[in-house]
């Protein structure tokens, strides 16, 4: 079994789909732009059966980025499933995300069927997407709280009938990392190397990240995570974590990834300036204070050598070194300075405007953090972009 563990992006569907996440076309682009530098092997762009937007989504993605594998949803139906499969038609690496839920709580009391009607279904969408797309894999909605028995079953047809990849999400955030380690070992062990298993964790009682790692010690091989967290409810598994305890802790995780993880911050605070809410400032990794020392023994020990407090080197994610309170006393050429920094490369023009607007801002208000410039730059580029019309 080779040590690659995929990286399957669903900040675009998952993420998008919660309070306060939703994203237009336009935008998911941009973060599309981003998230394809960041290097992740899968980005689902949405749901396209759900509306127009998402179908737009998929499809336009699915063009312009086509040498990243793009991931439509769909629930186990015909008509979902073709209409996912028209969202990829100019795809070049399309790949169809089916589910449907195999736990005997959401069998009796959502969807109402027996066990044997789902397996039916999940087979017949498995079979029906096969004939549009090469790439399928098939999610057993709430597989943590599914009979083992039944989800080895369930997870063997659905291999049978053609797909790839099969993942068994913990869609309430409820399992524990010995728990979920173990049942993601069994389902490897049924389906040995005739699919990847794949991994897709929320955050309800915060222990995403830690059952996706034990997932992955189990024999998983794909992790679907958000950039932040974001996700349904309290969120799923956080990719920045996930990738920076594979990268930090190689020696107990032996895995590798393809993510460049000095992407990692600008990606973060332009997914921040899309939505409505960045990060906690105490959030690993790209949190304002993830990297921030304060106590008196801690800032002692790390001004003589940064390792007594320092796990992780910011440059690695992409933090600005030396972090300059920006404030109304700054001038161009550190704001400049400071949007390079976030990932972004603006014209004389846009500098200009997010100059002005800017200390404006830092007229009313005593240091501008990050999130804040990364919406300045945001409306600077589409108010410079729409008096030149484009
Ligand atoms: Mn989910």
């Amino acid at each position: 079994m080779t040590n690659r563990v995929y990286i399957f992006d669903t900040t675009l569907r998952d993420g998008e789909q919660s309070p306060g996440c939703s994203m237009t076309v336009a935008e998911k682009l941009k973060l599309a732009a981003k998230l394809a530098d960041l290097g992740v092997d899968t980005m689902e762009a949405g749901f396209p059966i759900a509306s127009e937007g998402d179908f737009e989504a998929v499809r336009a993605i699915s063009k312009e980025f086509n040498w990243v594998q793009v991931a439509a949803l769909a629930r186990s139906s015909t008509g979902d499933v073709e209409r996912a499969a028209k969202s990829l038609e100019s795809a070049r690496r399309p790949r169809i995300h089916t589910f449907l839920a195999t736990s005997d709580i959401h069998l009796k009391y959502k969807l109402k069927k027996s066990r044997q009607e789902v397996l039916d279904a999940a087979v017949a969408a498995v079979e029906l997407a096969r004939k549009y797309v090469d790439d399928v894999e098939f999610s057993a909605e709430d597989g943590a709280r599914t009979d083992p028995d039944y989800l080895e079953q369930v997870s063997r047809a659905v291999v049978a009938a053609g797909a790839r990849t099969v993942n068994i999400p913990d869609t309430v955030g409820y399992s524990v990392p010995e728990e979920y380690g173990a049942l993601i070992g069994r389902i490897v062990k049924a389906l040995g190397d005739t699919a990847v298993v794949s991994v897709h964790c929320h955050d309800d009682l915060g222990l995403a990240v830690a059952n996706s790692l034990a997932a992955v010690k189990a024999g998983a091989r794909q992790i679907e995570c958000t950039m932040n967290g974001i996700g349904e409810r309290a969120g799923n598994c956080s990719l920045e974590e996930v990738v920076m305890v594979m990268k930090t802790r190689a020696d107990y995780y032996p895995f590798t990834t393809g993510i460049h993880t000095e992407h990692l911050y600008a990606t973060s605070q332009l997914l921040s300036s899309i939505i409505t809410f960045g990060p906690q400032p105490n959030k690993a990794i790209v949190g304002r204070n993830a990297f921030a020392h304060e106590a008196g023994i801690h800032q002692d020990g790390y001004l003589k050598e940064k390792t007594t407090y320092e796990i992780v080197d910011p440059k690695s994610v992409g933090v600005p070194e030396g972090r300059l309170v920006l404030g109304k006393h700054s001038g161009r050429h550190a704001l400049k300075q400071r949007c390079e920094d976030l990932g972004y490369h603006l014209s004389k023009e846009e500098l200009e405007t997010v100059y002005h607007e800017f200390t404006a801002l830092a007229d009313r208000k005593k240091g501008i953090i990050d999130e804040e410039i990364a919406v300045i730059i945001e409306h600077a580029q589409s108010a410079v972009a729409q008096v030149a019309g484009v």
